[in-house]
């Protein structure tokens, strides 16, 4: 079973099971599905014009990806009800990375704004930039926002609130 049951939190073997190989991580933006439970859903499968999330036998399966095909492109992000789906981007710049975040809140926040950036527990862990906002489509695509992000932080980052001065909560 999920530890997502018991604790709210994915473990760090089902992090590492989502979790790109080194040498992929290395050559460029990647999607990571922390979708750990059978639920009738595959939006993200659909929602991949590369094939990269394989299709599914049953609708019940958990996602898999094939990181051979993916671009980072992040449309499969905008696509899960469940915002589960995160990419990342190790190779950015020298000591950050930058990681693309499915965002439900309202407002979104701008291009340029700093941000406190939370862990899968919505423990802030460090500081980030928000460097692109991507409305969502209507009627069901999610707003993603991309946020840099210290490149140590890469696999541990899942989240971020806005600053209490800027007047707004994330
Ligand atoms: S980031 Fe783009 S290419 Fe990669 S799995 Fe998602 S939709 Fe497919
Ligand atoms: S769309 Fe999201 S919640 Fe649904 S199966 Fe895919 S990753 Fe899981």
């Amino acid at each position: 079973m999920s530890t997502l049951v018991t604790t709210g939190v994915p473990s760090a073997q089902e992090i590492a099971g989502v979790t790109p190989p080194e040498e992929r991580r290395a050559r460029g933006p990647y999607a990571t599905i922390e979708c750990f439970q059978r639920i009738p859903c595959d939006p993200c499968h659909h929602s991949c014009r590369f094939g990269a999330i394989q299709e599914f036998e049953d609708i019940n399966d958990i996602p898999k990806m094939d990181w051979s095909r993916c671009t980072g492109c992040g449309l499969c992000v905008a696509a899960c009800p469940g915002l589960a789906i995160f990419v990342v981007d190790e190779t950015y710049s020298e000591t950050e990375c930058l990681i693309a975040i499915p965002y439900e809140f309202a407002p979104l926040p701008a291009k340029g704004q700093e941000v406190d950036l939370t862990d899968r527990a919505g423990i802030v862990v460090a500081e980030g930039v928000v460097q692109r906002v991507v409305a969502g489509k209507k009627p069901s695509g999610t707003p993603v926002v991309w946020v840099s992000a210290p490149k140590i932080m890469a696999t541990v980052v899942r989240g971020f609130a806005l600053r209490k001065e800027a007047g707004v909560h994330g």
